[in-house]
């Protein structure tokens, strides 16, 4: 379903091979090639913050950013944006929850020293460890 804002894109109904990177000129007018593509559009930070959620426009010009195919490449056109979007360059590491997701015991680091009664070591994925290797082995903690 689409959002509300991508009814109001400037990209909405034009031809979409116009956004696609493979189309853009080489090297150095290439980032102004893609900033003009989306000169104007009232929901480019709409547009932006959604490409950040997503996996799925490589190949694509969005928000002024060309997201060209390739690992390195899309790296490198993530921090582009973020800095558009006045985000800093890099990604956040993602943070230990307060508590597991699963048995809801509070959480430690996983190297931390001490295990206060009735915590858990953090493992990741927002799960402690007890209740990660359970997911993984199939059964229910
Ligand atoms: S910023 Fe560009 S890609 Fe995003 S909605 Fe606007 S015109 Fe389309
Ligand atoms: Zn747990």
């Amino acid at each position: 379903m689409a959002a509300e804002w991508q009814e109001r894109a400037k990209c909405r109904g034009q031809d979409p091979e116009r956004w696609a990177t493979a189309n853009l000129p080489s090297a150095s007018r290439r980032a102004m090639a893609a900033l003009m593509q989306c000169d104007g559009c009232a929901v480019w930070r709409e547009c932006g913050f959604a490409a950040l959620e997503m996996t799925d426009f490589n190949g694509m010009v969005v928000a002024g950013v060309a997201f060209p195919e390739g690992t390195n490449k899309i790296r490198h056109a993530r921090k582009v944006l973020r800095v558009r979007l006045g985000l800093p360059a890099t990604e956040p590491r993602a943070e230990m929850p307060n508590h597991c997701a699963d048995c809801e015991r509070p959480l430690v680091a996983y190297r931390a020293t001490k295990l206060p009664k009735a915590h858990a070591r953090y493992h990741g994925h927002g799960l402690c460890v007890g209740c990660y290797s359970a997911k993984r082995r199939g059964v229910a903690a």
